[in-house]
């Protein structure tokens, strides 16, 4: 475990419990790679293991927290990077999702869902992690079809997640890209009570849905952000291309990391992702600076100047 670099990351803790998540988390979706027949196709097809060495080298370089899902097929390479790391399990925190099926018209598929629900996907999700509970159990997404999902519902798909939970082969259950309407339907019928929240979240995208991020404190939900880098890439035309050099200066770091900042700030925690070293150590570093309240002001207003969303565009399921 020598080659293990040591750094200082901060925690959040999952509201109600004495969890601790690390605050920045390491993303494997971002790279993964969809076969239009279907999934066993998917994971014979991403079987190829750069990410898996780049799950290694983040692990090494300090992340501690891993994002995976069910459909972006890497739950092998996640098992595979983390023995290549070499860390503890009980050292690192794994979220994993279930997924309801989703279709792309841009990537040109169509993908339903693997399993005829969370509790049978989380059997399998184990087995591919090779690990004998998950941390933090999602449900990807509000977009339930019964011609991608079968007849699931959201609310039947959450007491899986529950029994899940009680039987241990999941520690904390929540959910991904939900508004406000959904999250309160399944509120109503919850004996545990959805604690996370990932969704879309940057400058140009500060509510994935109306009102939600007000929504998720009021309930005592932790909010993860995923796309934080979207200014830097996916909408470089935007207006905090003016802003962020002015920062970087000033504050002696990246764009990435003041953006990743500016979301911690928040009380949000980013989910990131990178093959490059520097840029896995930098992710890493933004927890020794802190933003004056002013510059968090300017870049959420010249955020909100412009809108950008990234996934689910129009947020009714079409990815
Ligand atoms: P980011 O917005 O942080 O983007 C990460 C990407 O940015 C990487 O591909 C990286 O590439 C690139 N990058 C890093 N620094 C820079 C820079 N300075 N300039 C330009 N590009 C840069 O996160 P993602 O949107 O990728 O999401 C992170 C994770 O969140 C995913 O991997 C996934 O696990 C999760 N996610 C969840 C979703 C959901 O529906 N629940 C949807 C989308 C993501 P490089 O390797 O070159 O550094």
């Amino acid at each position: 475990m020598s080659d293990l670099k040591q750094v200082n990351v901060e925690y959040f803790t999952i509201p109600g419990t004495e969890v601790k998540i690390p605050a920045v988390g390491y993303g494997t979706g971002t790279k993964a790679q969809w076969s239009k027949k279907g999934r066993e196709e998917s994971i014979r097809h991403t079987l190829h293991l750069p990410l898996a060495e780049d799950v290694a080298l983040a692990i090494k370089r300090g992340f501690r927290h891993i994002d995976t899902a069910e459909t972006y097929t890497t739950h092998i390479e996640v098992a595979h990077g983390i023995k290549l790391a070499d860390v503890p399990r009980d050292q690192l925190f794994i979220t994993d999702k279930f997924s309801p099926g989703f279709k792309s018209k841009a990537r040109n598929i169509v993908v339903k869902a693997h399993t005829s629900g969370p509790y049978e996907s989380i059997k399998v999700a184990l087995k591919e992690l090779e690990t004998e509970y998950i941390d933090l159990y999602l449900i990807h997404s509000q977009f339930f079809h019964d011609e991608l999902t079968g007849n699931l519902s959201i609310t039947d798909a959450w007491k899986q997640l529950e029994r899940a939970q009680k039987e241990g082969l999941v520690r904390n259950i929540g959910l991904s890209n939900f508004d406000k309407e959904n999250i309160s339907e399944i509120l109503k019928i919850a004996e545990i009570k959805p604690k996370v929240l990932q969704i879309e979240f940057h400058p140009y995208l500060p509510n994935q849905s109306e009102g939600i991020i007000e929504f998720a404190k009021q309930n005592d939900i932790l909010v993860e952000a995923y796309g934080p880098l979207t200014p830097l890439f996916r909408a470089k035309e935007g207006p905090l291309a003016q802003v962020l050099p002015k920062l970087t200066e000033k504050y002696g770091k990246t764009e990435g990391q003041i953006l990743l900042r500016s979301v911690y700030e928040q009380g949000i925690l980013p989910l990131t992702t990178s093959s490059n070293e520097q840029r896995i150590d930098d992710a890493l570093d933004i927890f020794s600076f802190k933003l004056d309240k002013e510059d968090l002001d300017l870049i959420k207003k010249t955020g909100s100047e412009f809108k950008f969303r990234g996934f689910f565009k129009t947020f009714d399921g079409e990815e």
